[in-house]
C-alpha cells in the first residue's frame, strides 16, 4: 500500500517480531509520536530513522516498556513471562564507572533476573571485550564504553535488542568497528537501530521506518523505499560561472526545482536539482546552457540514495510523494 504521508510497504508479514499498532505518545502540550504503526521481521536489522526531535528515543522507550504509551500498543511475535523482553542500548548509555566490566556485567545479568551466568562470556566476546574485561569502566575510551553498553544489553535474557543512536559520538574507526559488532548478532537477534545517519542505516538496515515530527513517512525493505522516489532523479552539472548574475540567471531558470550550487574550483560550481525522469525539462536546461555559452565540464543522473528518499519525503527537496 502506498499513500501520501503514510506509506507503509509489505504490510502484513507473518516473520515479524515486533508489531507497533497505532502508538502515540502525548506530552502535556506536545505530541511526540502520533499513531505509528510497522513491523519489525524476526532476526532483521530494522533501521529507526529521523531527524532530532523526530520521536525516535519515545518510540523506542515505547517498545522497550520504559514509557507508557498514551494510546496503541507493542505485541510481540511470541508471549514470555519474562519481564525484561528487550535489551536496550539507550542513547546516553548509563554505566557504573567505578566497576569493572565484568562486574557490571554481571551486576546487569542479576537486574535482568537471568540466571544463565555464562550470557556475561557471550555478551564479552560479542562486543569484542574479552581483553578488557578487568579494566574498569571510568578508564575505557568512549568507543569501548559503548561497547560495554552493548554488552549489558546482551545480558538481558531476551532476543530483540534496542539500540538508539549507538554510534553518535564515536570516531570513525569505532563506528565501523561498533556496525560490524551489530552485523554479526543479527543471526541471533532482532535488532532496531535508531539513527539519524542515512548512509549508516543503508549500510546496515535490512529495514527502515522513517519518522518525522511523530508520523511514520515509510516503512519496508530498504529496496522498496528506494523505488517510493524512483520516478525522479537527481541531475548534477559542473559549470563555470562567471559573476554573480549569471548564478542567479541559472538559480531563476531552476528555481522551482530548488538547486543547490558547491563551489569546486576556480569559478566552477557543481549544482544539483530534482526532476521527473524522462521529462523535457533537461532538454529545455541544456539549450539553456548553450544559449548562455556556458561551459559544461559534467552533465550526469545521480544514483538514488536513501538522502534523497529522506529528504524527498520531508519535502526539502522538493518531492512530490
Ligand atoms: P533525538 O535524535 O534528538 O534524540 P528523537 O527522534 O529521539 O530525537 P525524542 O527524544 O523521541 O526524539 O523526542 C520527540 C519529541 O518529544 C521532542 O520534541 C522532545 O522534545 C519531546 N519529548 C521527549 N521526551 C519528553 C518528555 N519527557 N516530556 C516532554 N517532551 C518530551
Amino acid at each position: 500500500m502506498i499513500s501520501d504521508k503514510n506509506t507503509i510497504l509489505s504490510e502484513h508479514n507473518d516473520t515479524a517480531k515486533i508489531f507497533v499498532n497505532h502508538l502515540s505518545k502525548v506530552y502535556p502540550g506536545h505530541t511526540a509520536v502520533e499513531d505509528i504503526t510497522f513491523q519489525v521481521k524476526t532476526n532483521s536489522i530494522h533501521g529507526f530513522l529521523g531527524k532530532n526531535g523526530a520521536g525516535k528515543t519515545t518510540t523506542l522507550k515505547m517498545i522497550a516498556g520504559l514509557v507508557q504509551p498514551s494510546s496503541g500498543y507493542i505485541h510481540f511475535g511470541e508471549q514470555t513471562n519474562n519481564k525484561y523482553r528487550v535489551g536496550c542500548l539507550l542513547e546516553d548509555n548509563p554505566l557504573y564507572e567505578n566497576m569493572s566490566v565484568y562486574s557490571f556485567l554481571h551486576f546487569m545479568r542479576k537486574l535482568y533476573r537471568n540466571t544463565d551466568k555464562a550470557v556475561v562470556d557471550y555478551a564479552l566476546k560479542a562486543a569484542g571485550l574479552v581483553s578488557v574485561k578487568e579494566r574498569f569502566i571510568a578508564h575505557l575510551s568512549k568507543g569501548y564504553r559503548q561497547r560495554v553498553g552493548l554488552a549489558q544489553a546482551l545480558t538481558c535474557p531476551s532476543d530483540i535488542l534496542i539500540l538508539d543512536e549507538p554510534t553518535s559520538g564515536l570516531d570513525p574507526s569505532s563506528v565501523v568497528e561498533f556496525r560490524e559488532l551489530i552485523k554479526n548478532l543479527k543471526s541471533e537477534k532482532t535488532i532496531i537501530f535508531s539513527s539519524h545517519i542515512l548512509s549508516e542505516v543503508e549500510a546496515l538496515c535490512d529495514d527502515v521506518t522513517i519518522i518525522d515530527q511523530g508520523k511514520i513517512l515509510a516503512s519496508g525493505p530498504v529496496n522498496e523505499i528506494y523505488q517510493l522516489i524512483s520516478h525522479q532523479a537527481i541531475f548534477c552539472v559542473e559549470l563555470e560561472i562567471k559573476g554573480q548574475s549569471l548564478k542567479e540567471e541559472i538559480s531563476g531558470f531552476l528555481k522551482e526545482k530548488m538547486p543547490s550550487f558547491h563551489f569546486v574550483g576556480q569559478d566552477r560550481y557543481m549544482l544539483n536539482y530534482y526532476e521527473e525522469k524522462n521529462s523535457r525539462f533537461n532538454q529545455s536546461f541544456i539549450k539553456f546552457l548553450i544559449d548562455k555559452e556556458i561551459n559544461v565540464y559534467q552533465f550526469f543522473e545521480e544514483k538514488s540514495d536513501l538522502e534523497d528518499v529522506f529528504l524527498s519525503l520531508t519535502n526539502h527537496r522538493g518531492g512530490r510523494l
